[in-house]
């Protein structure tokens, strides 16, 4: 099938890579010049593990090429994928401009029937939206539909998640939209859930608002744990066996981030509020992810006594390991509070640090994690990347200024932390 993907992030460089793997021929457009020049000539801009080879691999068999024009694109595609941001405004509401810009220029460069896909995240009604705006703007009277397929992956494991969904969402009007998505994605053998256009814009909103919500209520149970003596670790063991509530999205910490959590879940908020009801227990979610950053720092205040003059090492700036994203990362609040609080940091971080260079300033960028340790009072855990679990923590002794490790992500065990000498501070579990 011949595929156009406009936006080519995350999401949109995942889905072309993968939907030109599977067989299809595959245009990706981009408004971002410098962006598009670069993969014309095979270089990632962004760090997604395994996506650099498979990139490579289908621009050699010509099943995957770059271009910043969308009429090229649109011209060339029966099924157009919508792949841009989806950002939010100041009060937390979708900012859906570059849908329409995109929606409104598909529609002037049609000339034949055209599958137009939402592939970004967008608010529930959206999809009535972007069929107005085609239609006012459709001055051939081409014939199109507009479809929903909201994607699930996850940076860090986007190849794996785009070729082995646990489910595809579509959401469909015409049977020729239903048939030619469930004809594209057939080689992937997935579940379907095949549905109207505004339940798959609510699954998307809905399923990423549980997922902060499951996150959230673990960090609340978690200050429980801390002020009982309970361990958080163990909590979430018992509650996660059970298979009504399973284990994933039950550790304890300094808070979700990213582009995705934090940005949907404000605006599943504010569509619900649009919509006339008030959804409180997404806000208290958000509230509870808020605190947690806030309950990071405090820890580390009370184990330095005076942050003034202090400093401190920062490991992990990317919102999660295996990713080079840092926005919305809860290492954006807690450096920025520490250094409002008059700290030094010396940060690290093994794939965020071109990116986390262009946003932070005033701060030491360090090579490793043992530079980031050299001469700092305190080493913060702030990102779980695997690499910071093996470190040699004899070394990492010696080269702070005093023992003491403030870990955000629970990552070490609090009794070799105590037999190795340091004062560890973690998240809903008896410190050492
Ligand atoms: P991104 O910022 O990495 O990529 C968006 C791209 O769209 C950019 O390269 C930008 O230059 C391009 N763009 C903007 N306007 C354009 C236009 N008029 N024409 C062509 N290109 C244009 O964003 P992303 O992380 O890939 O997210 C895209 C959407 O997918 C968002 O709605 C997001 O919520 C959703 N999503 C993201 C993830 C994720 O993990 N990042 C996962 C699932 C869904």
């Amino acid at each position: 099938m011949n595929v156009c993907v406009i936006g080519t992030g995350y999401v949109g460089l995942v889905t072309g890579a993968c939907l030109a793997d599977i067989g299809n021929k595959v245009i990706c457009i981009d408004i971002d010049k410098e962006k598009i020049n670069k993969l014309k000539k095979g270089v990632i801009p962004i760090y997604e593990p395994g996506l650099g080879q498979l990139v490579k691999d289908n621009m050699k068999k010509k099943r995957l090429s770059f271009s910043t024009s969308l009429e090229e694109g649109v011209g060339k595609s029966t099924v157009i994928f919508i792949a841009v941001g989806t950002p939010p405004k100041d009060n937390g509401e979708a900012d859906l401009t570059y849908v329409e810009n995109v929606a409104r220029e598909i529609a002037r460069c049609m000339t034949s029937y055209r599958l137009i896909v939402e592939k970004s995240t967008v608010p529930v009604e959206t999809g009535e939206w972007v069929k107005h705006t085609v239609k006012i703007n459709n001055r051939r009277k081409v014939a199109f539909d507009v479809a929903s397929n909201p994607e699930f992956l996850r940076e860090g494991s986007a190849i794996g998640d785009f070729m082995r969904p646990d489910r595809i969402v579509i959401g469909v009007e015409s049977k020729k939209a239903r048939e030619l998505l469930t004809e594209l994605y057939k080689p992937l053998s997935a579940l379907m859930v095949v549905t109207d256009i505004k339940s798959a814009e609510i699954i998307k909103h809905a399923s990423n608002s549980f997922l902060a919500t499951k996150i959230s209520f673990i960090n609340a149970v978690s200050n429980i744990c801390e002020k009982t003596g309970a361990d958080v670790q163990k909590v979430a063991e018992g509650m996660g066996l059970d298979r009504r509530i399973g284990n994933s999205f039950l550790n304890a910490g300094a808070g979700f981030g990213g582009f995705c959590f934090p940005k949907d879940l404000a605006a599943f908020i504010r569509i619900s509020s649009k919509l006339g009801y008030n959804f409180g227990l997404l806000e208290e979610v958000e509230k509870i992810n808020e605190d947690q950053k806030r309950i990071l720092v405090s820890k580390i205040e009370n184990s330095l006594w005076i942050v003034k003059g202090k400093t401190i090492g920062v490991l992990g700036i990317a919102f999660k390991p295996n990713t080079d994203d840092i926005r919305f990362a809860p290492s954006l609040d807690i450096i920025e509070a520490l250094l409002k609080g008059g700290a030094k940091i010396r940060a690290f971080d093994p794939q965020a640090m071109s990116k986390a260079k262009k946003v932070i300033k005033g701060i030491k960028f360090c090579k490793d994690p043992y530079e980031a340790a050299k001469g700092s009072d305190c080493l913060v855990i702030v990102t779980e990347w695997n690499e910071f679990r093996d470190l040699n923590l004899k070394k990492i002794k010696k080269l702070l200024r005093q023992p003491l490790i403030v870990d955000g992500r629970n990552i070490y065990d609090p009794a070799a932390m105590k037999k190795l000498g340091f004062k560890y501070v973690c998240m809903g579990r008896s410190n050492s």
